[in-house]
């Protein structure tokens, strides 16, 4: 049993003693545990993961400027990214094995796991089957969250920080099946696999410990850099492409030692998700140092977002994990609704390259990415790239 699990208590991460998680190290002089040891380095191709249950989460608006718009994140996202991936013929595409709550309960709260599952229901009960579940309001500094409200408006103010992501009759199933598809791209390194793409939708990445937001519900990337550290990794890092900060991925691995975040993304002076990812953010307790966030200026363009890559890579080798969990975001392209980088579709092949020049088994997981028409050669790209490097 790895030795993380035993400073962790069911139901999620929780902190011990003074606060900090205590993660001591796996490895032994140097040597992989016996289960990483099938880690291969040289098996080419990229396997996909994906489930159709994605359409379940179709939500109807979302708030957007002062109005209720279409929402963003939308079933066509992940369609066009699919059937690109059968055109170019990247790898197999194959469903996801079901792993039920337990895995999700390693990084999420138990009862805000329990809200998810509820919240739908206790919506329509209140209001009508008609209309999305948003939240009305939040706690601001100098109010207390010390209560769990009673009413559904409350508790969905409650485990949220924005109106941008609905909750529907779906919203649960499909969250599940795309931390489904992480987990066994998870599974898939372990096995051997040099790289594994999970098409997860919903995306995953803002999403906390306890919070939802940002389109997002369960955080598929920290749901299977855990599993990989549950299945013997000694460490793991998070790169985080995505053009929006990853602050759900972040605040679960913030007190962490054996779990590296490193997050290019605009800077959140400007830009969502405004209140955190910035570059002085570097972790704490057995995590100080674990946590980089590079933040990069509107109107950035490969020149500078390459050499940035440069500097995550060179963080990661630095730390030695056994593996790469990357939240891959195809946001930062120059066509994107919602985003300010000017990245180019061929720029995409050149991060895979980059990925791949950093050495490690990889999981690719789906984040955002709104330029639909574009979004299934953007992503393709990068893992074209990645398997040709
Ligand atoms: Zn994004």
């Amino acid at each position: 049993m790895p030795c993380i699990r035993g400073a962790m208590q069911k139901g999620g991460i929780r902190r011990c003693g003074a606060g900090a998680i205590i993660a001591a190290p796996c490895r032994r002089n140097g040597v992989l545990p016996p289960r990483l040891r099938g880690f291969a380095k040289d098996t080419p191709g990229v396997i996909v993961i994906h489930s159709e249950e994605h359409r379940l989460q179709s939500g109807r608006s979302e708030l957007n400027d002062g109005q209720l718009v279409p929402c963003y994140e939308k079933p066509a996202r992940a369609d066009i990214v699919r059937a690109r991936l059968d055109a170019v013929g990247v790898g197999p595409i194959v469903e996801p094995t079901r792993h039920g709550l337990a895995p999700l309960e390693r990084v999420h709260d138990a009862g805000y796991l329990g809200f998810l599952q509820t919240a739908w229901d206790e919506w329509v009960a209140e209001h009508s089957a008609d209309i999305d579940a948003l939240p009305l309001n939040w706690v601001a500094p100098g109010m207390t969250r010390r209560r769990v409200p009673r009413s559904i408006d409350g508790r969905l103010g409650h485990y949220s920080f924005d109106a941008g992501t609905p909750i529907t009759a779906g919203t649960w199933r499909a969250a599940t099946a795309a931390a489904d598809c992480a987990l066994t791209g998870a599974d898939r390194l372990r096995a051997g696999d040099r790289g594994a793409f999970a098409l997860c939708r919903p995306p995953g990445h803002h999403a906390g410990h306890a919070f939802y937001g940002g389109y997002c519900f369960l955080n598929n990337a920290a749901v299977a850099a855990q599993s990989l550290r549950d299945g013997g990794a000694a460490r793991v890092a998070v790169l985080d492409v995505d053009y929006h900060h990853g602050n759900g991925t972040q605040e679960i691995f913030w007190e962490r030692g054996d779990v590296l975040f490193v997050s290019l993304h605009a800077d959140p002076a400007d830009e969502f998700p405004y209140f955190c990812g910035h570059a002085d953010e570097t972790g704490a307790g057995a995590g100080e140092g674990a946590n980089l966030n590079l933040t990069l200026p509107w109107g950035t363009d490969w020149a500078v977002y390459g050499a940035a890559l440069d500097v995550a890579a060179r963080r990661i080798r630095a730390f030695a994990p056994d593996a790469l969990v990357l939240s891959l975001g195809a946001d930062t392209y120059g066509g994107d609704p919602i985003s300010r980088f000017r990245l180019l579709s061929e720029d995409f092949l050149r991060m895979g390259a980059a990925i791949a020049g950093i050495g490690l088994p990889t999981l690719f997981v789906m984040e955002g990415g709104y330029a639909v028409d574009d979004l299934g050669v953007n992503v393709a790209n990068v893992l074209t790239g990645f398997t040709n490097a």
